[in-house]
């Protein structure tokens, strides 16, 4: 940030952010207080106690509640006293154990292999069978092939399905699990997408149920073998599959909130956040201990600010996001009858890539709102970009169908899928320089929203929402994740 000199731009300062109660030095003074706070402070250090000490955090386990436990414990180390660990349930706890598996015929080579997300183990021993290709996984086909996968391991080929429709493609992948289940299949194969056999962590439910049978991600080299043996006439491809995973029941989580209380108009809340779990094959840096981290940090520069905010600040980590966003919609659920009080949620989950700005989720009103604070205070920090583009991917989703302004924060995101949901998402991928610049963003946003007198942009109602779902194309995604009815 640099404080304007001239009377010329103190004007057009004066002109973009006429509506902020503070004189308008005042506030790109603290803004850039804050800023400063955030770059000198220890958002490398907090990010590698949580990445390097806790490893990956899979919502419902022992470590991501540890997790939890030492984020409630950091918030309380910088003097915030409203601290909870809010929970709740989900209908089956899962951790991973180990996956192998290895081709016996038509040659014998070890398989790279990994099971799903709230998949279940194989017997003990594990399996032998042999492998049959489905192309087609519509209901119809697979009650008629019902004999032919008895016994048998099967492997989806689903590419031009997934071509065509990703959404589609899960919903009739789910469909197909119990069908296969129930027609005796042992277990069922998905081939990987990423060269060198590289797998990605992932699930197929939104609700973190546990699936009919065991699922695993096979790499794209080793999928594409086998898939040459079974299409060669008289082919066959036999393989032995054990997969043991740590299943249980119904199991508590808990998101982690902290409070600290408005000054001048505390009923009303602005909400930052960003959810705590991670998927467990890297240690979840990019997703989304960078984000984690930056909850924490803006918490401990509003902590130090001295006095009260205008309004209230919550700050929120949420479990259960990698799920299907289920923390946060929790929280809605729990928080209903204080929704209309939330005046924005502002939420950090893509990574911490070169700054560029704030998603505002479809609303033009919200753009409107939002371009004299990023004129005024963003652009001079990298992050003047708005963007209009609508989704419902983190937890920013389940508080815009609710009708409140939400933001998502935008980053460059060129290698964050290299790394994301893989191996490789650790510390070491971290660049200091960029993650503090978007912690700063986050930090003088929520300035600028929790200080202005005047709420950012009012809540729309669910007609208006349901007008953004349908122009981004989400409705029969929302609908599948039971989260939404078209009004
Ligand atoms: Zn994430």
């Amino acid at each position: 940030m640099t404080i304007c000199r001239s009377g010329l731009s103190v004007l057009v300062l004066l002109a973009s952010i006429v509506s902020f109660a503070a004189p308008p030095d005042e506030t790109h003074q603290a803004a850039n207080g804050l800023a400063n706070s955030v770059r000198n402070g220890p958002a490398m250090s907090t990010l590698r106690e949580l990445t390097d000490g806790f490893g990956g955090r899979v919502t419902g386990s022992p470590v991501y509640e540890r997790s939890a436990e030492w984020a409630a414990e950091k918030f309380r180390s910088y003097g915030i006293k409203d601290v909870r660990l809010e929970p709740f349930t989900i209908p089956h706890g899962w951790q991973r154990g180990v996956a192998s598996a290895e081709l016996l015929a038509p040659l014998r080579r070890p398989l790279h292999v990994e099971s799903l997300g709230w998949a279940p183990s194989t017997p003990t021993g594990g399996v032998e069978a042999d492998v049959v290709l489905l192309n087609d996984i519509s209901e119809a086909k697979l009650k008629a092939s019902a004999d032919k996968v008895k016994g048998k391991v099967v492997m989806f080929d689903l590419g031009r399905v997934a071509r065509q429709d990703r959404a589609k493609l899960g919903r009739m992948m789910r469909a197909a699990y119990p069908v296969l289940h129930d027609a005796g299949a042992l277990a069922v194969m998905l081939p990987g997408r990423e060269p060198n056999n590289i797998i990605n962590a992932h699930s197929t439910d939104w609700h973190a149920n546990l699936a009919a049978l065991p699922l695993v991600d096979l790499g794209m080299e080793d999928a594409d073998l086998i898939r040459r043996a079974l299409v060669t006439p008289g082919g066959k491809a036999r393989i032995r599959l054990e997969v043991e995973n740590q299943v249980s029941g119904p199991t508590t989580v808990h998101n982690v909130i902290a409070e600290i209380r408005g000054s001048e108009q505390p009923d009303e809340w602005v909400l930052i956040g960003g959810h705590l779990d991670s998927w467990d094959f890297g240690t979840g840096a990019q997703d989304n201990g960078t984000g984690t981290v930056s909850v924490l940090e803006v918490a401990r520069v509003f902590a130090g600010l001295g006095r009260g905010p205008r309004r209230s600040v919550r700050f929120a980590l949420w479990g259960g996001e990698e799920e299907g966003i289920i923390g946060s919609h929790m929280y809605t659920e729990a928080h209903i009858s204080e929704l209309d009080k939330c005046v924005a949620v502002i939420n950090t989950d893509n990574g911490s890539g070169h700054p560029k700005g704030w998603k505002v989720e479809g609303r033009k009103d919200l753009m409107e709102a939002m371009q004299p604070i990023s004129d005024s205070l963003l652009k001079d920090m990298g992050a003047g970009d708005l963007s209009m583009e609508t989704t419902y991917d983190t937890d920013h989703g389940p508080f815009m169908l609710h009708g409140i302004p939400a933001l998502d924060q935008e980053v460059d995101m060129t290698h964050y899928l290299e790394v994301h949901h893989k191996t490789s998402d650790t510390f070491d991928k971290v660049d200091p320089v960029d993650f503090k610049a978007d912690v700063a963003i986050v930090a003088v946003t929520a300035y600028a929203i929790v200080e202005d007198p005047k709420a950012i942009a009012p809540h729309i109602d669910h007609a208006a929402v349901g007008e953004i779902v349908k122009t981004a194309g989400l409705e029969e995604m929302l609908k599948d994740a039971g989260v939404w009815a078209q009004p």
